[in-house]
């Protein structure tokens, strides 16, 4: 909002200044596309696994009907929508996960060991990282870091799954943990095809994907970077991207010192 006043050419006492107030709509036009885009973007991330529910109910109840239904087909129908009402209520927890991140709310943190919270965020995603044969580097040269734990640890698991998903035939990945004169530098970067600079600046946003297909492929809906983004807003720190087509992705987060 601009507030602005003006003398006024008028000879009379009573009016000589005039009061303009100018609003800027950008920003308020801007939060409501994100709010149209988001409504309309999870409705169609649920239409999928909906329309296969309503599909192989229908058939069931279909083949019920007609008496024409025996053990295993049942169990062949079942399987599908079970499935996807499992992704459902996935979608369902990470949009829920996500708006409780935006909101800002303040995070306990306390000095953690970085070297721990890596080796428990490994463990957590062992299966993955054997079943695509990555080989995955970790050098703490900052051995502690001001953060919140299960926040910090959420930060890691992000970059380092979608490092081991999306590096297609590159097996190196490397976790570095760097002291900063002010921060502690979080850098995740792995020697895949990298994310073309088209791209950078909107992979953070909420249901983006460089290649739907693949992405989905891969079991992901675009929120993991927006979740790592305002999991360092929360942090009063920030998230960038080094990458150049075919030279790999670097993820840089930056956590301030206490
Ligand atoms: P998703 O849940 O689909 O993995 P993210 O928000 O985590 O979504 O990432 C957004 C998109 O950015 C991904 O769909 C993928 O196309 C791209 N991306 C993320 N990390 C990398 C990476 N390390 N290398 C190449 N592309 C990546």
């Amino acid at each position: 909002v601009q507030l602005f006043v003006t003398p006024l050419p008028s000879r009379n006492e009573n009016e000589r200044w005039s009061l303009g107030v100018f609003y800027d709509m950008s920003e308020i036009k801007k939060t409501e596309k994100i709010r149209i885009d988001f409504v309309a973007n999870a409705s169609h991330e649920m239409r999928t696994p909906l329309t296969v529910i309503k599909g192989y109910s229908e058939l069931m109840k279909q083949k019920i009907e007609q008496g024409d239904l025996n053990g295993p087909e049942i169990l062949d129908l079942l399987n599908p929508v079970l499935q996807s009402a499992d992704q459902m209520s996935d979608l369902m927890n990470r949009l829920l996960n996500l708006s409780r991140v935006e909101v800002n709310a303040p995070l306990a943190k306390s000095l953690l060991p970085t070297e721990q919270i890596t080796e428990e965020v490994l463990q957590d995603i062992e299966g993955l990282v054997s079943l695509k044969h990555k080989n995955i580097v970790v050098k703490c040269e900052a051995p502690e870091v001001f953060a919140n734990p299960e926040s910090c640890k959420q930060i890691l698991s992000n970059l380092l799954t979608n490092a081991v998903k999306y590096s297609g035939d590159a097996n190196d990945i490397s976790v570095t943990w760097i002291k900063a004169p002010q921060s502690v530098l979080l850098k995740v970067k792995d020697n895949g095809p990298g994310i073309v600079k088209e791209h950078q600046s909107r992979v953070f946003e909420r249901f983006y994907r460089v290649d739907k297909g693949r992405s989905r492929d891969q079991g992901g809906y675009g929120l993991g970077l927006a979740f790592v983004k305002h999991h360092m807003l929360n942090h009063g720190g920030n998230v960038r991207l080094i990458s150049e087509n075919n030279m790999g992705s670097e993820f840089i987060c930056e956590f301030p010192n206490p």
